[in-house]
């Protein structure tokens, strides 16, 4: 197969390992920094000019979009859809789980486990969102935050309404979260390849701080999930429309609890704590999906 991969750099891990397995697995596969693509809008006729050439036709296309250039990332790999390369991810589900909101209220209208979330524009009424999910201590997102930055716990009454009308002052979209104690600073992160969960990870927060992030100073290690925590990161996976992801859930006491569906996994942590090879799988995931054409959306919106 002729393989594209979007990429900032060569130098990321998981870039380089997708790389590697293409190679190891007979491929041809080239970086694309999508931020250097100019995309060409022409009627039927769809193509990405890449450093004063056009792009040739690809077989499958492994998006790598990262949080901060979502928009570009996915105006791209649209482009790529256009152009009739089968998609790893498709561009609206990635898209899609970009958005905390939108993610949580989908996942929801399916019955996937949730905690108990809060949105709100208006923030005046910062004692009505706690007591709507279930009062202190609770968890502040940005709606678009990642790696852990923007995530808060207002541990008082008094410190979550603070945190709320902060947010609020400088006009930032927020979700006030019930704070699973029990979880006790750690998550689970299921790396989902297809319907199946392929490996999974318990990731720790360091010392004191209850965000699991990697990207804060968390250590991973290999865990063993139920079969309702596989249950329900496949139904999370399948419901955004995501055919490789991370699931990242919290042990609550009722059970399994989806916090994020993340759509550019890093497969640094998850191959180092379980020893299993992640990036040959999403290859090997390829070679039987990728069919040229056999991308749903073609684009579409
Ligand atoms: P990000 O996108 O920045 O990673 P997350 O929603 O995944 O944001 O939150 C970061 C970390 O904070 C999680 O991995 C988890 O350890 C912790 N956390 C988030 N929400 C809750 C919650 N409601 N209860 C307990 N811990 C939480
Ligand atoms: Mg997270």
């Amino acid at each position: 197969m002729k393989l594209a991969l979007m990429s900032r750099s060569s130098k990321i891990y998981s870039t380089g390992r997708l790389v590697e397995a293409a190679k190891e697995r007979g491929h041809d596969i080239d970086v694309i920094d999508h931020l250097r693509c100019y995309i060409n809008i022409t009627s039927n006729r769809p193509s990405i000019r890449y450093q004063g050439e056009n792009l040739p036709k690809y077989d499958a296309v492994i998006p790598r979009i990262g949080a901060s250039v979502t928009f570009y990332g996915t105006a791209v790999l649209r482009q790529f859809e256009m152009m009739g390369v089968y998609p790893l991810n498709e561009s609206v589900a990635i898209s899609r789980s970009r958005d905390k909101l939108r993610s949580m209220q989908l996942l929801a209208r399916k019955g996937v486990g949730l905690p108990v979330t809060v949105f709100a524009h208006k923030t005046s009424r910062a004692d009505e969102i706690i007591k709507m999910a279930g009062g202190a201590p609770v968890v502040i997102k940005l709606l678009e935050g990642t790696q852990g930055i923007g995530v808060v716990l207002g541990e008082t009454q008094k410190a979550a309404e603070s945190i709320i009308q902060a947010f609020g002052g400088v006009g930032s979209n927020i979700l006030t979260q019930q704070f699973i104690k029990e979880a006790g600073g750690s998550d689970i992160r299921c790396l989902v390849i297809g319907d199946k969960v392929v490996a999974a990870m318990k990731r720790t927060g360091k010392e004191g701080d209850f965000r699991s992030n990697l990207h804060r100073g968390g250590t991973a290690e290999q865990v063993k999930i139920s079969p309702i925590e596989r249950k329900t990161a496949t139904l999370a996976a399948k419901t955004m429309g995501l055919k490789v992801c991370g699931v990242d859930l919290l042990r609550g006491n009722q059970g399994p609890v989806v916090m994020e569906v993340n759509s550019s996994p890093g497969l640094e942590g998850i191959e180092k704590s379980t020893g299993k090879d992640i990036a040959g799988m999403i290859i090997e995931f390829l070679e039987k999906e990728a069919k040229p054409g056999k991308t749903r959306t073609r684009g579409k919106g």
